[in-house]
């Protein structure tokens, strides 16, 4: 495995790859890599003859007073990980190597990132795109591989390589939860393990979503409502908000029907934890 902390060698790795016909999988991640991740890189060594995992903490998605500066930063024990899942070149930049000037230049996905965690972190997506479609730009990768847990990242990054014709295959890898339901996150080893166990009540809300719609229910605020008694089971969670929305628009609805998105973020000090499920009201 070959460690890339330039853009210039990680483009010269690539270029030799796809030179022996190789098609180049990428894997967007900030590190402190965790199970979650290892089932994208894990799709993407099936599935691409060479596997590029990025591991770049990108200061532009995140606001003042987030956790940049404590983020964690396990480099080590992430190279590892990556060596033993069949990685073929990590791409580890410093911020100076993938922000050289200040940055005038951006990529805006409107709409989309407007509800849900749009809301609360005004500029994040803004960063999130900006440094995928560098990202892009810098690997040429012939598929990048993204989670479900966030769906709303998802959903936005397939738009903008849509709208902007962008030569790639975005494939979504479904959400990896511990045992008690709690999604894995980078951010989880913030929590006790008394958080973590109060955390399960998030995929218990959303499970209770989906009970709710198979039941019949098709008043989203009703649906709202019995997610909320499940989270305010969380003593020390800040509930940021708790949405049905269409799963392709992210618009609000009223009544239930066709494909929806139920997501929910909370604030289990001092982390911000997202979670969300899709259901098909219609079966
Ligand atoms: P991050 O390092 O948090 O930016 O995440 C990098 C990628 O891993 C993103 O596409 C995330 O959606 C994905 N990811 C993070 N946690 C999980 C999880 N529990 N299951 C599946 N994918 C995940």
């Amino acid at each position: 495995m070959e460690v890339a902390k330039t853009i210039e060698q990680v483009r010269s790795l690539v270029k030799a790859a796809r030179g022996k016909g190789g098609k180049i999988g990428l894997v967007p991640t900030m590190g402190a890599l965790h199970v979650g991740h290892i089932s994208l890189i894990d799709a993407a060594v099936k599935n691409r003859d060479f596997v590029v995992v990025s591991i770049f903490v990108n200061p532009t998605q995140f606001g003042p007073g987030e956790d940049f500066e404590k983020y964690p930063r396990p480099m080590e024990a992430d190279l590892e990980i990556c060596r033993k899942s069949g990685v073929d070149v990590v791409f580890a930049p410093s911020p100076e190597q993938m922000y050289p000037f200040e940055n005038v230049t951006w990529v805006n996905v409107e709409k989309l990132t407007e509800p849900l965690c749009g809301k609360s972190r005004p500029g994040h997506f803004r960063g999130v795109t900006t440094v995928c479609a560098k990202l892009f730009n810098i690997v040429s990768p012939d598929a990048a591989y993204f989670g479900q847990k966030d769906a709303q990242q998802a959903i936005v990054i397939k738009r903008m390589v849509a709208d902007l014709n962008m030569p790639l295959e975005i494939v979504i890898c479904p959400t990896i939860r511990e045992p008690n339901g709690l999604a894995v996150s980078s951010r989880n080893q913030y929590l006790s393990d008394r958080q973590k166990k109060d955390a399960a009540n998030i995929y218990k809300s959303l499970r209770e979503c989906r009970r709710m719609i198979e039941a019949g229910t098709t008043e989203t605020q009703q649906i709202i409502d019995g997610m909320r008694k499940i989270l305010q089971q969380i003593p020390s969670g800040q509930i940021e908000y708790i949405s049905i929305v269409d799963a392709e628009t992210l618009e609000s609805i009223d009544t239930i029907s066709g494909k929806v998105l139920a997501a929910v973020s909370v604030k289990v000090n001092p982390a911000r934890l997202i979670d969300n499920i899709l259901v098909d009201a219609d079966g």
